[in-house]
């Protein structure tokens, strides 16, 4: 018999497991299919780790990064299991397959198109398998944010050994994809397991974009120990750290453009630092060790709820209080439907999916964790007191009208101007441009009110993100679908407006 808890305490030096491990190593070593979603730093490796090291034979990990299959492999060999990766960039291929063939191998490491190699087949077929583990399974549903069609390989590999036990990890996972993933790789329902994903000590807060740079700096001032900012590309990267540095902390880049060595040398700079800001792409993280990040930004939308997560969860890993700041913009939802056009269409409603999550989680007046933990199918209590909603209830209003003058206001100018010059014909602003078009002459010229002005941005970017207003190739703004029902006075357009303007326009009004 084995003894799981000994085995964790003289292998792996752990005194307990934690969260859900325990009951997803029962299930490995009783040769149960499982698919475990478990958040990152949960601990997932050691969920087949300990099985490999337990049970005859060897455990087979598909992984689909050589990078992250050789951080994995260290690890492990650093507590002693016998372990190695089978890629293309390794050169003792030979002894590898040797030492397999021999039963000398707890771990193998492989990527997912080895899957579909006969060759391959018939080597994990010349000695006892204990595992198949599939890590980052996710990648296996077209619904997921991150698929691979290699994935797609690994099911008649796993088919052809019926009995071996298998094991699916991701730390990302909606119910539609998990359910994805049971489908595609012979899953029972029942053998589902996931952890809580609640991270109790960030606290998360959203605003819409103004000035990256001017929202950011603010923002940073206010924080104290390292922290990452996120940019959406190089040039946004480069561009913000130049932005940020001077200003009394250390601030250095990171993103694929840049040299590897300095790279390294960079990441190395910032695990050791107490008070660096990082600005990178959202590459930089994965498989960083730096449990006390104190904050990340995102300067622009994340890709989906589950990227969103995952980027944030790198902060405050050590459990002290931590702080997610997102800023977003119109654009970046405008962009994202762009995009959305350029995959294949069997494709896009799991993407229309993902940015309506993310639309309803950037525009909530209601608790930001509530909304993350829902997406992650728990049932959250209804406000978590540590989120900018929960600390500061946002006042929503009605904003049906503004919004109705604005889609006619867009109609009138032949859909063809941006939301800087529709804002100024409609507060009545005949600046040289209105003029020139005779815009200034429009029945919707001069037309919302003094209490309404304000609302006329918001009201922009609530169009864009609802899709009721799209960005036309010339940047101008046009309708979508969604404008209909609006202008028509069928659907009706509240807004979110953070407290925070609102008391800065009163104490503007004292003085
Ligand atoms: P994940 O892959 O889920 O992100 P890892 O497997 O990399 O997480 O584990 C995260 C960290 O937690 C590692 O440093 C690992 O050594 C540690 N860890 C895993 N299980 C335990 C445990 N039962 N007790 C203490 N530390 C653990
Ligand atoms: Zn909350």
């Amino acid at each position: 018999m084995i003894d799981p808890t000994a085995l964790l305490r003289d292998t792996f030096g752990f005194p307990g497991f934690r969260g859900v491990q325990r009951q997803v190593v029962d299930r490995v070593l009783a040769g149960d299919r499982t698919l475990a979603v478990m958040p990152t730093g949960a601990g997932k490796s050691l969920t087949y780790q300990l099985p490999a090291v337990a049970l005859p034979g060897t455990c087979v990990v598909v992984s689909p990064l050589i990078a992250l299959m050789h951080d994995q492999l260290r690890a492990a060999l650093a507590v002693g299991i016998r372990a190695a990766t089978l890629t293309s960039v390794d050169a003792d291929r030979n002894e590898t397959i040797a030492r397999y063939r021999a039963g000398e191998l707890d771990l193998l490491y492989v990527a997912p198109e080895r899957a579909s190699n006969d060759g391959f087949r018939q080597l994990l077929a010349s000695a006892p398998l204990a595992l198949f583990a599939i890590d980052e399974a996710h990648c296996v549903s077209e619904w997921g944010h991150d698929f691979r069609p290699d994935y797609r390989l690994l099911r008649p590999l796993l088919d052809a050994f019926p009995d071996v036990p298998r094991l699916a990890l991701t730390a990302t996972a909606d119910e539609h994809t998990r359910a994805d993933i049971l489908d595609q790789l012979g899953i029972p329902a029942d053998g589902l397991i996931v952890a809580g994903f609640d991270r109790p000590n960030i606290r998360y807060m959203i605003a819409p974009r103004e000035s990256t740079t001017r929202q950011v700096a603010d923002f940073i001032a206010e924080q104290s120990g390292p922290g990452i900012v996120y940019a959406q590309t190089r040039a946004g990267v480069e561009r913000l750290a130049e932005a940020l540095a001077g200003k009394g902390r250390p601030v250095l880049p990171y993103h694929a453009g840049l040299d590897p060595a300095v790279r390294r040398e960079n990441q190395a700079k910032f695990v050791a630092s107490e008070d660096m800001v990082m600005v990178a792409t959202i590459a930089f993280g994965m498989g960083i060790d730096k449990p006390d990040v104190r904050f990340v930004v995102h300067a622009g939308l994340p890709k989906s709820i589950e990227a969103y997560y995952q980027e944030t969860g790198r902060a405050g890993r050590d459990g002290d209080p931590a702080v997610a700041q997102l800023f977003w913009g119109a654009d970046d939802f405008a962009r994202a439907r762009q995009r959305m056009g350029e995959v294949e269409p069997h494709r896009q409603p799991g993407e229309r999916a993902r940015l309506t999550a993310l639309g309803a989680l950037v525009e909530t007046a209601t608790c930001r964790r509530a909304i993350l933990l829902r997406h992650f199918g728990e049932t959250p209590p209804a406000s978590c007191g540590n989120c900018d909603n929960c600390l500061s209830p946002p006042a929503a209003i009605d904003a049906t009208e503004v919004a109705r003058k604005f889609l006619s206001a867009v109609y009138r100018t032949g859909q063809s101007f941006g939301a800087g010059h529709i804002e100024a014909v409609l507060t009545g602003k005949a600046n040289e441009k209105v003029r020139q078009r005779g815009h200034d002459q429009l029945s919707v010229f001069n037309i919302v009110t003094d209490e309404e002005a304000p609302l006329v941005k918001p009201v922009s970017r609530a169009l864009l993100l609802r899709d009721a207003l799209r960005t036309s190739e010339h940047g101008g703004l046009e309708f979508g679908p969604e404008a209909r029902g609006i202008l028509k006075g069928e659907v009706p357009v509240a807004l979110v407006l953070p407290p925070r303007p609102e008391r800065r326009r009163q104490r503007g009004g004292a003085v």
